[in-house]
């Protein structure tokens, strides 16, 4: 394969990333900016006008960081779905804008799919599990048969929105799960909760009005109840996970999404694969959450659909993991 450096642009939620990813799988650069809020959730409209305003600085920081001329760059890739419909299409349009200024071919990629390519060529692992745990989304993902499959997921909200609703029903600001995380850690009574696992999916709605019954009451600590919501839901996604890899017959985990940045599901889904002889793979947390050098590395992986005829190419903010026919592997 002829050596090619590829730009990659992330827009999906909250996030607007750029990364430069080498076709050896070198990672150049890897900026970003992310949307946050003091109080309130992600405003599909507000993160738009966050990603308008973030995208030229955090596209020129890239290439300034990888030590390149933007003449360098073969190929430009961007985050086709899924996501929010108003974010996508910034990250499009400068991707387009980018393709026509260098005039460079141009290929959209599932969002989804570049966590675990990322995580693949990170950490080295072969043939894993994906534990998917973002903010919209939460998939127990892998390969069989031609597809990224889905065999898990959530029935309703991603993880990540789950623990952004919880926090901001304790009056915090977005993202939530790192506060959540940082309460958790002074809890010591645990209070059950729902726990809700059908099959190999997930879901959350229960459990989150749940838990807001029991801060209004005003009856329990809030650590106590962060405490008590990390252990349920986790253990939730660590056995599906563990459903997953025993119907599979697959011996590693990789973990991917921002939600896997948190420590205390580290630590269960590595008890987890230790317990099944298994190995568990975590990218370092720059790389769980959403950033453009997934995307660069997917585009390089997804080259031969790259294109000049840029017109038609379009977002596809309800694009699913398998829908995605898979011929680099
Ligand atoms: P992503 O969409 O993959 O970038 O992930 C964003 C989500 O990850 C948000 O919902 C955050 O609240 C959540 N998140 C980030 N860090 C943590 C953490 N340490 N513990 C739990 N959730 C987290
Ligand atoms: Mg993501």
């Amino acid at each position: 394969m002829k050596p090619l450096i590829c730009l990659g642009i992330e827009s999906t939620a909250h996030t607007f990333g750029a990364g430069i990813v080498a076709s050896k799988g070198k990672v150049l650069a890897n900026v970003k900016d992310t949307y946050t809020t003091e109080k309130g959730g992600i405003h599909p409209n507000e993160a738009k006008e966050h990603h308008l305003k973030a995208a030229d600085d955090v596209i020129l920081q890239a290439i300034d960081d990888a030590k390149i001329k933007s003449d360098e760059i073969d190929l430009i890739s961007f985050s086709q779905g899924p996501g929010l419909a108003p974010c996508l299409v910034v990250g499009m349009e400068k991707a387009k804008e980018l393709s026509r200024k260098l005039k460079k071919p141009l290929v959209g990629v599932n969002h989804c799919i570049a966590h675990l390519s990322i995580g693949e060529l990170l950490t080295k692992c072969k043939d894993p599990v994906l534990l998917y745990v973002s903010g919209a989304n939460t998939q127990v993902i892998a390969y069989e048969a031609g597809k990224y499959r889905i065999f898990g997921e959530t029935l309703d909200n991603g993880c990540g929105n789950f623990l952004d609703g919880f926090a901001r029903h304790l009056g915090f600001g977005f993202p939530g799960g790192p506060k959540i995380y940082e309460l958790a850690l002074k809890g010591k009574n645990f209070i059950e909760l729902p726990y809700v696992v059908k099959g190999m999916d997930v879901s959350f709605g229960g459990i989150l009005t749940n838990l807001k019954q029991k801060i209004d009451s005003g009856k329990y600590k809030k650590e106590d109840l962060s405490y008590s919501c990390q252990e349920t839901v986790f253990a939730m996604l660590v056995e599906v996970a563990e459903r997953a890899m025993a119907h599979c017959n697959k011996h590693e985990l990789l973990l991917g999404g921002g939600v896997c940045c948190n420590n205390r599901l580290k630590e269960m889904a590595g008890i987890m694969c230790k317990e099944r002889n298994a190995e568990c793979f975590i990218p370092e947390n720059e790389f769980l959450v959403d950033h453009g050098a997934m995307i660069a590395w997917q585009g390089i992986l997804e080259r031969n659909k790259a294109t000049k005829k840029i017109s038609s190419i379009d977002i596809k903010p309800y694009e699913r993991t398998d829908d995605i026919k898979v011929d680099w592997r």
